[in-house]
């Protein structure tokens, strides 16, 4: 028998950063939520009034912050725990799900509720036109949870196939080369032309964005703050066009003229 709720966990995402990029709902439940978890960046990005409790971590120990959050709900808390832009993209509504399917008979009385938020993919595009306007794909390029080896395979894949492709976690401290690997890999695919839109703390004070070819972006400035996306051989810079929408991903595929839509020429073979 599955016993009468206790607490309720919520995991929300509060959006790229401004806070009038946060939906309505996760700016209620933080409201009236009794404990706050989440990494100390976004928890201090959390503008809303509240009296709950904060419970800051590091970015590396998803694992106990998601026990945790579930512990304090099983207590009776109305907890939430905060994600900055989407919580399932790269973000903590996975964790918390992991520690449930790893403990099938823990946390059965707490409620579970995940809203969503604008990722930093989302917000980027938004700031130039539509980059992401055909069929593109979301890469992390952090190999702290999953092998190099996968994240070739899946850059050579997804620019093979000709997706625009938006890279989050580009690079770190810790992580100084594969930020390079990565562009070759794409430049494999792509030619070097190819419209790039970089965004550092889009949504934020200090927001930079930048329309970039493919050919210039491994010398770039980037890092964690950084989200990145490669446009496909269909994604175009308007020229003369300095502000505002300027880079777009077509709708079409190939010659809009024509009836049956063909490979564009523009797309390189590695
Ligand atoms: N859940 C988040 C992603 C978390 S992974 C989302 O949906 O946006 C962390 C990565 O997201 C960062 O390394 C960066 O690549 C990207 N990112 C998050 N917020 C950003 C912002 N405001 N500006 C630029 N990149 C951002």
């Amino acid at each position: 028998m599955i016993p009468d709720p206790a607490g309720s966990l919520t995991v929300v995402g509060i959006g790229p950063g401004r806070s009038d990029w946060c939906l309505p709902d996760v700016a209620d439940r933080i409201a009236s939520a009794t404990d706050l978890v989440g990494y100390t960046r976004y928890l201090n990005l959390v503008t809303v009034e509240t009296d709950a409790r904060r419970h800051r971590f590091g970015n590396r120990v998803e694992a106990d912050r998601a026990a945790l959050a579930l512990d304090l709900a099983a207590d009776g808390g109305a907890v939430v725990v905060v994600s900055s832009g989407d919580p399932g993209i790269f973000a903590m509504a996975s964790a918390v799900v992991e520690q449930l399917d790893r403990w099938p008979d823990r946390w059965q009385s707490v409620r579970f509720e995940v809203l969503p938020g604008i990722s930093a993919a989302q917000a980027l595009a938004s700031r130039v036109g539509a980059p992401l306007g055909h069929d593109f794909c979301v890469i992390s390029l952090s190999d702290v949870l999953k092998p190099w080896e996968i994240i070739e395979r899946r850059l050579d894949a997804a620019a093979g196939a000709d997706f625009v492709v938006a890279l989050y976690n580009p690079a770190s401290r810790h992580r100084p080369w594969q930020f390079g690997r990565a562009v070759e890999r794409l430049a494999a695919h792509r030619l070097p032309g190819t419209p790039v839109v970089l965004g550092r703390d889009v949504g934020r004070p200090d927001e930079h964005v930048e329309v970039l070819t493919l050919d210039r972006l491994a010398d770039a400035d980037i890092d964690m703050r950084t989200v990145i996306v490669v446009g496909s051989s269909t994604t175009r810079i308007l020229v003369g066009r300095p502000l505002g929408a300027r880079v777009y991903t077509p709708r079409w595929y190939g010659d809009p003229e024509d009836q049956s839509p063909t490979v564009p020429s523009n797309h390189a073979t590695a």
